[in-house]
């Protein structure tokens, strides 16, 4: 018998995240401010960055993009970070990547005052993320991957849960998040060999590796749950690294692209934010 998985809705629940952000911040008494950097004019990123204005703007957060040209330099992108870093006003700072090709991400990154670090991708975080310390910051997207889990599936204690893909922004603090909620964590990577033997073990499979479609039904374990990161372009037309139609026939729970990952991402954000606002006002206070 073919089973049908239940398709998660992932842009409901970050509705649902949003409305009940929003009305905590109606009772803040100033507007918790998100500053976004943009180096270059990589259309995606543009897109991606106007998408957290606007959610910010609608709950009712400040939010200013500085979107600087291609050529800026390293240390002027640094100059803006530390005055950012140091502007009051300012609770959160997201430099969008990928960055062009003279600046190095990992000093931008490092750069970024680590209780304004609301992408969590920062060493200090990452560090507390790693050492199971509740103070971490954590990174949006494993965040957001951590609330559908545990909302669908309760406690994750002794899930085998297989990840494809390391980059630092989803797999290796995603392999943290979940180790820390007691699964049992696989990662793999482009030099893995025979992955689909190593995914059909997965009662969770997170797939973040950026190849349209990469994932089939043959990669899956019956009834396993499968979550969808990959963002990608095909004939115009945006799909995930899962196979979503084959594999949604041997998945117990499956996220759709678009729908899925990309709206809790952008939820988780800004609860980063609002949390970073609320530490930065009760040390003003202390
Ligand atoms: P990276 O390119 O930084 O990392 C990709 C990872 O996948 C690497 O670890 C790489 O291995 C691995 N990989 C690549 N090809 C294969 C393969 N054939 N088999 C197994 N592993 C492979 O990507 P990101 O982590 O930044 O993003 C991954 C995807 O998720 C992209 O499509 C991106 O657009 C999307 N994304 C979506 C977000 C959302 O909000 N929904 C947020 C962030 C990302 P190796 O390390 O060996 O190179």
């Amino acid at each position: 018998m073919n089973l049908t998985a239940k398709i998660i809705d992932g842009k409901a629940m970050a509705l649902d995240i949003r409305q009940k952000l929003a009305e905590k911040i109606t009772s803040c008494c100033d507007k918790p401010y998100l500053a976004v950097i943009l180096v270059g004019d990589d259309p995606a990123s543009l897109v991606y960055d106007r998408n957290k204005q606007k959610a910010a703007l609608s709950m009712g957060m400040k939010c200013d993009i500085y979107h600087l040209e291609k050529h800026t330099s390293e240390d002027e992108l640094i100059k803006l970070i530390h005055k950012l870093n140091l502007d009051d006003h300012v609770n959160g700072i997201l430099v969008q990547m990928p960055l062009p090709n003279h600046i190095n991400p990992l000093h931008v990154i490092e750069t970024i005052a680590h209780e304004k670090d609301v992408d969590g991708f920062g060493p200090y975080n990452a560090g507390l993320l790693h050492e199971n310390d509740t103070r971490a910051m954590v990174a949006a997207t494993p965040k957001g991957i951590l609330y559908i889990l545990e909302k669908e599936l309760g406690n994750l204690t002794g899930k085998h849960a297989v990840i494809i893909g390391r980059s630092n922004i989803v797999g290796r603090p995603l392999a943290s998040l979940l180790l820390n909620h007691n699964c049992t964590v696989t990662i793999t990577h482009s030099k893995t060999v025979n992955l689909p033997k190593i995914t059909r073990q997965a009662d969770i499979l997170i797939v973040a590796c950026g190849c349209p479609k990469m994932v089939k039904k043959e990669w899956v374990k019956k009834g396993a749950v499968v979550i969808d990161v990959g963002i990608n372009r095909v004939d115009g037309k945006l799909c995930g690294d899962v196979d979503f139609d084959d594999v949604k026939k041997q998945a117990s729970l499956i996220t759709p692209v678009p729908g899925g990952i990309g709206p809790m991402t952008i939820a988780m954000l800004l609860e980063n934010t609002y949390t970073a606002y609320l530490n930065q006002k009760n040390k003003i206070k202390k």
